[in-house]
């Protein structure tokens, strides 16, 4: 098991991709801390943890605050008894056209998307020094972090963010043995997709279920991204085949996007 007996935090673990990269770290190997806003949800996905035979605790916190971020890896660190690997998965999606964004709108996904993966590489990274160890931090961009969708240009702008971001935490953290990367998923069939197609469907009259099958059908592979392909490349970065890779967005889309 590559990660054997190493602390992994994810954060938006209660469901989707956050939960399929918490089994699937934990089959590496590791023990989890899952958090996230959702706590109902949180305990059943570490019944399913302890199940694989690790340890995990759980911890609600909100990423755009930062002090809560700090708390969440502390809570890790004391009730798994170390920190090896961060996570930044938590994400929203907001489907707008730019003509009708609002600041409101911008505020709050500049928060959760931006800040909270910030706050994460800023809090996890100083833990690691702290512990006098290397770490690796994981930060969840997308395709629409390599080129901008239409009307999901705000939700696009901050995937960019993230990619910059682990771009310049990468070199300025290198020097202490701490690797920064990020993945991009395609289309991946979470709540978060039936989210952005019923509003598409309000916004174009098309049909419930219809963007999403487009976009599906644009896909190389041929098939919709389930979050057990992005766990896979998550399972790459967070373990020792990946250790000489550091500030890349790598895509895992099926086909979408080409670099
Ligand atoms: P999802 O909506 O199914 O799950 C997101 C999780 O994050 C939820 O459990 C939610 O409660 C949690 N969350 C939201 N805001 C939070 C906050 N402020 N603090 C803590 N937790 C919070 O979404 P998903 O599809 O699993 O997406 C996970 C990540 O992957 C996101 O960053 C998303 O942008 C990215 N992504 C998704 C897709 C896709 O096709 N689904 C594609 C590319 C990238």
């Amino acid at each position: 098991m590559p990660i054997n007996g190493k602390v992994a935090l994810v954060t938006g673990a209660a469901q989707g991709i956050g939960r399929g990269i918490a089994l699937r770290l934990a089959k590496d190997g590791a023990d989890i801390a899952l958090v996230d806003v959702k706590g109902d949800k949180l305990a059943a996905v570490a019944k399913e943890i302890e199940a694989l035979g690790r340890k995990t605790t759980t911890f609600i916190a909100d990423v755009g605050k930062r002090d809560q971020v700090y708390a969440a890896i502390d809570h890790a660190e004391k009730m798994l008894g170390g920190f090896d690997v961060m996570v930044n998965n938590a994400g929203i999606a907001q489907v707008n056209p730019i003509a009708e964004v609002t600041p409101e709108e911008v505020d709050r996904i500049f928060k959760i998307n931006i800040e909270g993966v910030l706050w994460g590489i800023q809090a996890a990274a100083a833990k690691f020094k702290a512990r006098g160890g290397k770490g690796k931090i994981i930060n969840a961009s997308s395709i629409a972090g390599h080129d901008g969708f239409a009307m999901l240009g705000v939700y696009s702008a901050t995937k960019f963010a993230v990619r910059a971001l682990t771009q310049a935490a990468a070199k300025e953290y290198a020097s202490a043995g701490i690797t920064v990367n990020a993945y991009c998923p395609g289309i991946v069939g979470t709540d978060m997709w039936v989210e952005i197609d019923a509003r598409f469907a309000e916004l174009t009259g098309a049909p419930k279920g219809e963007t999403y099958r487009k976009y599906v059908e644009g896909i190389a592979l041929g098939r919709a991204q389930t979050p057990e392909d992005v766990a896979g490349l998550v399972s790459f970065l967070a373990g020792p085949d990946s250790d000489y890779i550091t500030g890349q967005a790598i895509l895992t889309d099926g086909g979408i996007v080409y670099r």
